[in-house]
């Protein structure tokens, strides 16, 4: 007999030992090495690679587990699934931190010693860069191996591999020859300390340094000097009315590529040079001696006034700004705010604040005109009082000025005051009008970052630095954009609402600086001066893993397998037209073969499997990737590989929070990934990153989650050892001889099984979508409550039958093949447990619906009896009564006749008003007695509605349904569930004559809503 006492006695399961089994097992088995099998589809995964410069956290682990219950997934689907991992080496961060090793960082040697633990003697090693990455690099693959990844191991490599560095010069010759490397000047994010340009891996907190083109309008004080102003809206130079000053910052006097002399702040002077200005400072001055001076306006030629403004930072642009009240809230609110506080400006005694705000925009909402066409309120004023701005702290302007900006540029037309401009739409002539005053010396471009601070991992601060004669990657070619969104197009992206992001930087990106001084990795073939930088190296590397798996490591190999191998040492030998071959078919295979010194056989063999495994299916990664590295991936694939090896999906998902906040190190919330593992398993942390969110969210680690998650686990591995118990009590042979039939099964087994292939029908939707947390919700919780109600309604019929057995046989191998992609390591136990025929429960494959066990008739009677117990349930709360009798009415048949017919106007006609159906009923001689009774009818459609659509349709295929049956059938368990196990329970319907029913209760009944009496 099962259990049925839901209070399980766990008895200490030993996780690390069942670990341990079965990753043993599945390494001997080799069971996650894939070839070539032209007999199997193939699917090929793959995940970023990991940074070896710190062990992985809880953090790191959400995009991999996901990228291996996907390939989990694919293979119990019957496909050929390669499942590979690299080691990402290029670069300077490894640098940086052996950099800070040897200077003694009391922060980091912390960290490595008290957070992850590192031996004192492995720390000692880390001043050599390279012991850091090897260090890492183990500690993350035991890690990835305890985590139960299914990865093809004889594939990894790292970005220093000799091997690799042919592979990515080959990568930089193909884009060069098709014009996509580009040497000239260009604006990069800039360390002034290393002297090298920054990106995402080299920042602090990995933020891209992400900037702008600003236009400087230049401003004439009448001694000569030129005051510059940066500005986004060049347009708006026709209603400029003051420029603003800062008082309390110090300005200063310099000269400028030898021909003009400007004024500017500190920081704005040392900004020019890095873009390539020649800067010399003459003297300083502060922005309080300027207040009150004019400037000449460069297109109008009129005289407008400096004034005092504290919220001009030095910092943001020149450390000076145009002011254009009529266009720009700020300004607007400014003057206001000017005019009435210049009284407490002792300094500016006499300053007169004298400005009218100047239209030079119009459009459809902010354009106001009297018959005279003569405005009468600026459109910075209109927008204002729409947002009832207060004061200019006011956080209403933000977005008072985001919503002018973006209305006037998409619907803003130029007014007559803008000279040849007039009439122009806004988006055309700001390129013009930019243009125009470039070329007439009036105004220049300043590049900003837009997001600053962002701090290089050295700790300075970084700028935007003009590189000269510098190799880019060109991604602002036109042409290579058109491919790169064909691509985008034809591909998968889950979820599909990140699709717009990827758009968004496909159009956005430009050049980009490709090389570095310093760090690790290949030589940019071109210049060998410089060294290829971290996304630029990482972006194709997926093909990379088919030419893996054939070098031989430096450990000396036999004879006979050798010959299948490239030998480490003979990787000189390779050159551009042995990738050339593997991974376009270009070339000649024996001109290729002579050249490297290989077999053609080899190069035969590498080029089938590239070409068997590539395009890559898909693409893992965290959503802060996208900008850069998922997008380079898509430009670098289109240049270089043909149409029909482009990848085909992208998954994106969140990043992982601790207890609700994010991880970091000065929270102390930071843990390891492998001392997690020994303390609540992997399976339990793989469910705890899969459940708690979907894919773009971010996913919240908590130690109650997974303490919760665990016990399920426990129950899971419980239930299968009470199982194997029972079957053991009726043989093993009454497995194979006893066939599930209509005449011996009870209703509860055939409901169970029915169930069942609902939830397989929906999980399987679900993982398709790779949409985890729904799937795990229902592997986990649904159909644990469908175990529970089973085992609730077998111990109340005393049931001790072998059919119980072989339905909940069924159960389990189903439940557990559908967890076996997230729990791997308890479902292979479990599936032993329970007797599953393979070795490995991958290869007992993904659920298939058997049709054959679809049973509405059985899911609406437990249905039935589950409302019942609830309505019963209620009623007792309700009316304290102490049962000793129940007497249950079910609905006569005429009124089943009339459900069945409201069902079909509903669900067939699409007609619920309550009035359309009574006309219709009324019209039909067989049920025109409704018309006396509008409440049931009410009552009904109100039932209808109110049920989920499943069951609705469900109950239109059930012609008749014998509600009596299944109640009989659970009179046992309904006088348990009265609270009192002697209850009387009687069934009667409402057609019986000869029924007992004192209060008149059986007319209340309707179909699926059996009337209640208690005594
Ligand atoms: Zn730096």
């Amino acid at each position: 007999m099962i259990n049925t006492n839901n209070q399980y006695n766990h008895k200490k399961i030993e996780w690390s030992l069942i670990e341990e089994k079965w990753r043993h097992k599945w390494d001997e088995q080799e069971i996650f090495n894939s070839d070539p099998d032209f007999s199997k589809k193939k699917y090929f995964i793959t995940v970023a690679y990991p940074y070896p410069n710190s062990p992985q956290h809880i953090g790191h682990g959400r995009t991999y587990t996901l990228a291996d219950a996907h390939a989990r997934y694919m293979r119990m689907k019957g496909y050929n699934v390669l499942f590979p991992m690299g080691f990402h080496y290029t670069g300077t961060p490894i640098l940086g931190m052996s950099r800070r090793i040897a200077s003694g960082d009391k922060e980091l040697l912390e960290t490595f010693q008290y957070i992850y633990h590192v031996s004192e003697d492995a720390i000692k090693s880390f001043v050599e860069p390279i012991k850091i990455a090897s260090y890492f690099h183990n500690e993350i693959k035991l890690g990835m191996k305890e985590m139960g990844y299914s990865i093809d191991w004889r594939r990894e490599f790292t970005t220093i591999d000799k091997l690799y560095s042919k592979f990515i010069s080959w990568q930089f010759n193909t884009l060069r020859k098709k014009g996509l490397i580009v040497q000239g000047s260009h604006p990069v994010g800039w360390c002034p300390k290393d002297q090298n340009p920054v990106s995402q891996h080299d920042t602090i907190g990995d933020v891209e340094p992400d900037f702008n083109e600003y236009i400087l309008i230049k401003f004439k004080l009448d001694d000569g000097y030129i005051i510059p102003t940066a500005t986004l809206r060049p347009e708006t130079i026709y209603g400029v009315t003051n420029l603003w000053v800062n008082p309390n910052v110090e300005y200063v006097r310099i000269q400028i590529d030898n021909n003009e002399r400007w004024i500017v702040s500190k920081e704005a002077a040392r900004k020019l040079e890095f873009l390539n200005h020649k800067v010399a400072i003459k003297s300083s001055i502060y922005g309080k001696e300027i207040v009150g001076k004019y400037v000449e306006d460069p297109i109008r030629k009129d005289l407008i006034p400096l004034y005092p403004a504290s919220f001009v930072e030095s910092n943001n642009g020149t450390g000076i700004v145009m002011s254009v009240p009529g266009h720009a809230p700020y300004d607007f609110q400014a003057i206001e705010d000017l005019k009435k506080n210049i009284s407490l400006h002792n300094e500016f005694v006499g300053l007169k604040v004298d400005v009218t705000p100047i239209t030079i925009i119009g459009s459809d909402d902010y354009y106001y005109a009297d018959v005279n066409d003569s405005i009468l309120i600026s459109p910075a004023a209109k927008i204002i009082s729409k947002f009832k701005v207060k004061d200019q702290e006011d956080p209403q302007l933000e977005k008072a000025t985001n919503e002018l900006y973006s209305h006037e540029y998409y619907k803003g037309k130029m007014l007559q005051n803008t000279g040849k401009y007039v009439g122009m739409p806004v988006s055309v002539a700001k390129d013009m009008i930019k243009n125009e005053i470039i070329s007439n010396g009036i105004a220049e471009i300043m590049f900003e970052l837009i997001n600053k601070p962002v701090r290089c991992r050295c700790g300075t601060e970084c700028v935007v630095k003009i590189l000269n004669d510098q190799w880019f990657i060109n991604y602002g070619d036109k042409n290579w954009k058109k491919l790169a969104h064909e691509c985008l197009n034809k591909m998968d992206i889950v979820p599909e609402e990140i699709r717009q992001e990827f758009n968004y930087v496909i159009d956005w990106l430009r050049e980009r600086a490709c090389a570095r001084k310093s760090g690790l990795g290949t030589k940019l073939p071109l210049d060998e001066d410089w060294i290829i930088e971290s996304l630029s190296d990482s972006v194709i590397y997926m093909s990379y893993y088919i030419v893996a798996k054939y070098i031989t490591n430096n450990n000396s190999i036999s004879e006979d397998s050798s010959k299948l191998m490239i030998h480490v040492n003979n990787v000189d030998a390779l050159n551009d037209s042995f990738f050339d071959y593997i991974l376009l078919g270009n070339g000649d295979v024996r001109q290729v073969a002579a050249e490297c010194n290989i077999s053609i056989s080899l190069i035969e063999a590498i080029r089938n499997e590239f070409s068997y495994f590539y395009p890559l299916d898909a693409r893992h990664s965290g959503r802060d990737l996208v900008q850069n590295h998922l997008s380079f991936f898509i430009f670098n694939h289109v240049a270089i590989f043909a149409r029909e090896n482009w990848p085909r999906k992208i998954v994106v998902n969140g990043s992982v929070l601790m207890e609700g906040k994010k991880m970091s190190k000065s929270l102390g919330n930071i843990i390891p990934l492998r001392a997690a593992i020994k303390e609540y398993s992997a399976d339990a942390i793989r469910l705890a990153m899969l459940s708690s969110a979907e894919l773009l969210q971010d996913a919240d680690f908590s130690f109650d989650a997974i303490k919760g998650i665990r016990s399920k686990l426990d129950d899971i591995y419980d239930i299968a050892l009470e199982y194997s118990m029972v079957k053991s009590k009726f043989g093993s042979s009454l497995f194979s001889s006893i066939i599930l039939s209509e005449a011996k099964t009870e209703i509860e087994d055939r409901w169970l099984l029915s169930r069942l292939q609902n939830h397989i029908t929906d999980i399987t939707a679900s993982m398709d979508n790779l949409r985890v947390r729904k799937a795990l919700h229902d592997i986990l919780y649904l159909l644990d409550q469908d175990l529970q109600w089973y085992r609730k309604r077998i111990t109340a019929k005393n049931r001790d039958d072998s059919l119980i057995a072989v339905t909940l046989s069924i159960f389990l191998d189903n439940r557990i093949r559908m967890l076996a992609p997230f729990a791997p390591f308890i479902s292979e136990e479990v599936w032993e447990i329970i007797g599953g025929k393979y070795d490995s429960i991958i290869f007992a494959g993904w659920p298939i619906v058997d049709e054959d066990k679809r049973d509405p008739v059985a899911e609406e009677s437990e249905q039935l009896i589950i409302n019942l117990i609830s309505d019963l349930q209620n009623i007792l709360k309700v009316t304290k009564i102490s049962p000793t009798k129940i007497i249950i009415y079910t609905s006569a048949r005429w009124k089943q006749q009339i459900y069945q017919k409201i069902l079909e106007y509903i669900l067939l006609e699409n007609k619920t008003n309550f009035g359309d159906i009574m006309k219709e009923l009324v019209k039909d001689p067989e049920t025109a007695k409704v018309k006396n009774d509008p409440k049931l009818i009410r009552n009904m459609i109100e039932d209808i509605l109110s049920d989920p659509i499943e069951a609705r349709n469900r109950r239109l295929k059930l012609t008749f349904f014998d509600e009596i049956f299944p109640l009989n059938d659970a009179k046992k368990l309904l006088s348990l569930e009265s609270g009192n196990a002697q209850t009387e329970i009687i069934v009667h319907s409402e057609d019986e004559i000869q029924k007992y029913d004192p209060r008149e209760k059986s007319k209340y009944s309707r179909p699926f809503k059996p009337a209640i009496y208690i005594e």
